[in-house]
């Protein structure tokens, strides 16, 4: 089929609910896409840092090839050994606690934000208190989890029972919390709010109001989780533990899947029936993940993503001494937002042209979200691009 054969399926079958750039992506290897024309492109985005590996990482696609032949999926009615390796690694890697399996970020903080509230309702607690600038997914819950208005825009009533406080501000924490408040739910580092990072002193803060009142913690690791700063979770940089964490897109390297881990105890208020998901934890999406979990070992890459981490701060901020365009950069690891004094998606968009995918988030920010294996040679190479654009902004 040819690109504008592709094009017109979209045009007539396809739901309008994204703007989409008119390229069709036809391959992608490693650090690199191509599309339909031929072009190359150098992906330091990820895709949301969903490819976390790189496009097609032999070893996960030997892990989903191997499986695909097997069994793909068998209900949750038995057991197969991908999910529970799977569940194993998270758990391993994080708080020891136990795991649900399902398909996306929204329906891994769905089952957080249900859990809190099953958790909670023999002692009459159901609201949630979330962060301004947040991002949780896109169901009616967790888009009601995210406080930012353009999300909610025409999908009224909302779902009863949240509250709303700027990140950062214990104070306003203190001031929402009432004797009906089950959880306090929020990203480490917020990525679609324009990547915010939450201080140290905050998240202590929050665990001890938390432990203090009966209140859950429940981190939202979706974008910032799996070894993107360079820690398997980002609130293992801040000394605390969540009592629920969820996961989702650099879980599979691609592969559709989410999950939510909390703690043992926690975990026994979700008795059989209560929740479920019929592909959650299946065998394919399963051994894909567990692969992920193999490569971030045997290649050193939570090392890498420090590394390669530091070194993009180090180079952006060179840039930022030259160019009086670039207000602030800030991320841990290789989690970037380079935050301009203009709108950035201009920007984003000439990058692109010149074969560098980057994103804008928040109007404002260049995200920056490369690979964990990527190495100084594709760091420069898209930095190159990056300065040479701005400049003609600057
Ligand atoms: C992307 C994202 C989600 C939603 O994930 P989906 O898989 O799109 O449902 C939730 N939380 C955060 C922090 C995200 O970045």
């Amino acid at each position: 089929m040819n690109k504008s054969e592709i094009l017109a399926n979209y045009d007539n079958y396809v739901i309008p609910n994204y703007s989409r750039h008119p390229f069709v992506i036809a391959r992608g290897d490693g650090v690199h896409l191509w599309d339909t024309d031929g072009k190359r492109y150098l992906d330091l985005f990820s895709g949301w840092a969903v490819s976390s590996l790189g496009h097609c990482h032999p070893v996960v696609t030997k892990a989903m090839q191997e499986q695909a032949a097997t069994l793909v999926h068998v209900p949750n009615i038995f057991y197969s050994e991908p999910q529970g390796r799977l569940a194993k690694y998270i758990s391993g890697n994080s708080f020891q606690g136990q795991c649900f399996f399902c398909n996306s970020g929204a329906e891994a903080n769905e089952a957080a934000i249900k859990l809190a509230r099953i958790h909670s309702s023999k002692k009459g607690k159901y609201k949630i208190i979330t962060m301004k600038d947040s991002f949780h997914g896109r169901t009616l819950a967790t888009v009601t989890a995210t406080a930012q208005p353009k999300y909610h825009n025409g999908f009224a009533p909302l779902i009863e029972g949240f509250a709303y406080v700027s990140f950062n501000n214990l104070k306003e924490i203190e001031d929402a919390i009432d004797d009906k408040t089950c959880g306090i739910m929020l990203e480490p580092i917020q990525g679609e709010g324009g990547i915010n990072v939450a201080d140290k002193e905050y998240m202590k803060g929050l665990r001890k109001i938390c432990d203090d009142n009966d209140i859950l913690l429940i981190l939202d690791e979706v974008q910032c989780g799996m070894g993107r700063t360079g820690k398997y979770f980002a609130y293992q940089h801040y000394d605390i533990t969540p009592d629920i964490m969820t996961l989702a897109k650099s879980l599979g390297n691609g592969t559709a899947v989410g999950a939510m881990e909390t703690s043992k105890e926690i975990a026994g208020s979700l008795v059989p029936g209560s929740h479920a998901s019929t592909f959650g934890g299946n065998p394919l999406a399963c051994a894909a993940s567990a692969a992920v979990f193999e490569v971030i070992e045997s290649e050193g890459l939570l090392d890498n993503a420090t590394k390669m981490g530091n070194y993009s701060f180090e180079q952006i901020r060179n840039i930022s001494k030259e160019l009086d365009v670039i207000k602030e950069v800030r991320g841990i690891g290789l989690m970037i937002g380079v935050e301009l004094k203009i709108p950035a998606a201009e920007v984003v968009k000439r990058c692109m042209e010149k074969g560098l995918l980057l994103n804008c988030t928040h109007d404002t920010v260049i995200r920056i979200m490369p690979q964990l294996n990527i190495t100084k040679e594709y760091i420069d190479q898209g930095l190159f691009i990056l300065k040479d654009i701005l400049k003609t902004v600057n």
